[in-house]
This record gives C-alpha cells, sequence and structure tokens, in this order.
C-alpha cells in the first residue's frame, strides 16, 4: 500500500490526474460511496465503520466541501499504514461530572469517534438540558458541521471548537511563519416551522488547507490575500502549503480569526484534551482533532418563544436588497444545502487528481473501481 508520507497534506496533495486528465468527471453518490466503503473494507474496517466513514465522506462532497471529503483517503491510508489511524476505535467515556463529558477516541476514524460521542452528548443534554463535551485523542474527524447537524435533527443547539493537530499551517495574526492548525468553528441551530437548520461550520484560516489541494489538483489559484510562501511573502500558489518548508495560510479576517483560532487550541487542546498544537504533539505525521463541545435544549436558554423569534430575525435579515451578483440572503448551512441538490441530481464533479487517487488506492488494496467512478 501506499508509502507513508512524512508530511499528510502532502500525502493528500501527491497525485497528479495522470490518465483521468483535468477535467472534471461526475460520479453519482451512491456509486462513490460504494467505492469508499469497498476502499475502507480493504483497509480493515469492519462494515459497519466503513459505511459511517464512506457516508460522512461522500456527504462533505455533496455538501460542497470537496476538501473534506473522499480525497481525503489520500491522507488517512498512508495513516492506518503507519499505525497512527487505527480502524474499528469506538468512543470512551473517561471521565464524567455534572454536564462534563470526557470522551476518548483511541486514534481511531474521527467520523466514527465524534459522532459516538456526539450521540452521548446528545443523550445527557435530552435528560438535564445541557453537555459540555471534551473529545480527545480522535484521528480526523472530518467537516465538523455533520456534528452540529447531528445535534440540530435531535433539537439541540451545538457550540464546537476543534484544534488540528499536525503540522501548523496557519500564521498568527502579524506573523509570518505557520503556528496554528486550521482550527474549526461549528455553531448549530436546529429548524423552527419557518427556518431550516443554521449550521455554521468554517475553518478559522481564510481557507482549509484541503481547498488548496482541489486547487492544485484542478491546477487552479488561490484568490488573492489567502496564502503566504515560506519566505512570508504573498504569494496565489497552492502549492506553498504541500512544500518543505511550508507557506502559511493567513488567518480568516486578521486579528479576529487569529483570536479564535487560538481560542479554539486553548478550548479543545489545553482545557480539554492535553493536546495542544504544540511541537511535542505536531511532528508524527498524523493529523489529530479535539473537540470542546456545548449542546443544549434551546427550550431551557431563556426564552420559550425562541423558535418565533428566531424566525422573526431571519425574515427579518433575508427582507434586504442584495448586492450585485447575488440572488438571495442565504442563511449559513443553505449553500450546502443548495449544493446537496444539485449533486444528488447532476452527480457529485470529481476532479482528475481524485480520481486517479481512488484509481490507484483501490489497484493497492486489489479492489476493482473502475467500473464505480466511469
Ligand atoms: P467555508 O469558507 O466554505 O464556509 C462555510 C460556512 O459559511 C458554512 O456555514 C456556510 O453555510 C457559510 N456560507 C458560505 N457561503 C455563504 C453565503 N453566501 N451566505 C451565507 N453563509 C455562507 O468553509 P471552510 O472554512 O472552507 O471549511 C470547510 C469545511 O472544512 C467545514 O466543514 C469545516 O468543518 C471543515 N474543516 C475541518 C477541519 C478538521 O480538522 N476536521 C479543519 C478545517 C476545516
Amino acid at each position: 500500500m501506499t508509502e507513508t508520507p512524512k508530511d499528510p497534506f502532502a500525502a493528500a496533495a501527491s497525485f497528479n490526474a495522470g490518465v483521468y486528465g483535468t477535467s472534471i468527471r461526475p460520479v453519482q453518490a451512491d456509486r462513490l460511496a460504494e467505492a469508499v466503503r469497498r476502499l475502507l473494507r480493504a483497509a480493515g474496517s469492519e462494515e459497519g465503520e466503513a459505511r459511517v466513514v464512506a457516508d460522512h465522506l461522500v456527504e462533505a462532497n455533496l455538501r460542497g466541501h470537496d476538501s473534506h471529503g473522499v480525497g481525503m483517503l489520500a491522507m488517512y491510508m498512508p495513516a492506518i499504514v503507519a499505525g497512527l489511524l487505527r480502524p474499528n476505535q469506538h468512543a470512551t467515556v473517561i471521565g464524567e461530572s455534572g454536564p462534563f463529558l470526557s470522551v476518548s477516541g483511541g486514534s481511531g476514524y474521527g467520523q466514527v469517534i465524534a459522532r459516538e460521542a456526539t450521540d452521548l452528548a446528545i443523550q445527557r443534554a435530552r435528560r438535564d438540558g445541557l453537555a459540555v463535551l471534551s473529545l480527545r485523542d480522535s484521528h480526523h474527524i472530518g467537516r465538523v458541521g455533520s456534528y452540529g447537524e447531528q445535534c440540530s435533527d435531535a433539537g439541540l443547539v451545538a457550540m464546537a471548537f476543534v484544534n488540528v493537530v499536525t503540522r501548523p499551517a496557519v500564521a498568527p495574526h502579524d506573523g509570518t511563519r505557520p503556528r496554528l492548525g486550521t482550527n474549526p468553528i461549528c455553531i448549530a441551530i436546529p429548524a423552527t416551522q419557518a427556518t431550516p437548520a443554521l449550521i455554521l461550520d468554517f475553518a478559522t484560516s481564510a481557507v482549509a488547507v484541503g481547498k488548496c489541494r482541489v486547487a492544485m489538483g484542478k491546477g487552479q489559484e488561490m484568490a488573492p490575500g489567502l496564502l503566504l510562501d515560506s519566505h512570508g511573502e504573498a504569494t496565489r500558489d497552492p502549492g506553498v502549503m504541500f512544500q518543505d518548508p511550508s507557506g502559511a495560510l493567513l488567518p480568516l479576517g486578521g486579528h479576529k480569526g487569529f483570536g479564535l483560532s487560538l481560542m479554539c487550541d486553548v478550548l479543545a487542546g489545553a482545557l480539554a484534551s492535553a493536546m495542544p498544537g504544540t511541537p511535542a504533539h505536531q511532528d508524527s505525521g498524523r493529523v489529530m482533532n479535539n473537540m470542546f463541545a456545548i449542546v443544549f435544549d434551546p427550550a431551557r436558554g431563556g426564552n420559550a418563544q425562541w423558535a418565533a423569534d428566531l424566525d422573526d430575525l431571519v425574515a427579518y435579515i433575508r427582507d434586504t436588497p442584495t448586492a450585485p451578483g447575488a440572488d438571495a440572503i442565504q442563511m449559513p448551512g443553505e449553500p450546502e444545502s443548495r449544493t446537496r441538490g444539485q449533486r444528488l441530481a447532476d452527480g457529485i464533479p470529481l476532479d482528475g487528481a481524485t480520481l486517479a487517487m481512488l484509481d490507484s488506492l483501490g489497484r493497492e488494496c486489489g479492489v476493482e473501481l473502475a467500473e464505480l467512478l466511469a
């Protein structure tokens, strides 16, 4: 199987389009999920785990976040070979006190561990109105919004802060070298009768590392103002993130995004997991995520009429003249829902590098995928 590269980001970006070229090919979601399930099974996952991880990755593609979709397999497979990602682990409760719940993941697939940990927090929040979840020792958990949706589907509010522990990717405000992860935040509010669930979910960097990988796969430049090269100079070349020494992403919104990113590492790293993004934890080629999440029943937040007030607020904000080029004011989560509808109908547009990567992993594992990806 794939040789273990030292740098997990470089592993994810190491495939070039080869025979698939740079054109985009639409693949139906169910066929893509089946292909990913087969790869995961061949890499040692039990059927249930293969299904959860495959569904999570394909759902990220469906919602337009290709940075956290099936392309992540290029990073996960070498991590399995190196013993850094351990298949078939489950969330284990390691501490409980009042609303606080500490869960460890045994370096298992984050898509399984974080999902199970979120289920435990949901049970507690349903019982007591509130759960404060500390999740540690989980491999990459993928699209954080997925756990927000799990809570909003259960009628609960979630606020999640995640740190990313791997080689650092983001420069602090006023800095030129990477020190922080892309440390994502998610705030999820359940749907009311008039308003779909609000799912705010983004990296605290100006752009996610995976989006550089996707741009590189498509041979595209990044927008200005997102990246520094290894000398601290502004650049639009996504390749700087996969070189040694690497460039750096800038934080989202200057000092504000830097502050949010720092707080993710303080809450999820220093306070919740004993795994802040410091060199002691960063240098092993793995990508770990720790999560600090507050999950609560909105009906206990102080306003029994919260849903009606939320609907009024959203209606007022939507009723705004739109800027040139925009057709509507969208709420967080709405672009993803729209993209999901389109991609379910038209297929998921996979770039040549991602197709070549799936094909190559399939051949290494002895799994024939050509028919599914055609
Ligand atoms: P992004 O920049 O695309 O922002 C997404 C958020 O902005 C969503 O809440 C979306 O609904 C909202 N949004 C987008 N366009 C909008 C519009 N026109 N109007 C209103 N709201 C709009 O996201 P990102 O920073 O690139 O992150 C992508 C994904 O990567 C996320 O799912 C995140 O969880 C994931 N991520 C994971 C990790 C990890 O280590 N597990 C690290 C970084 C990012």
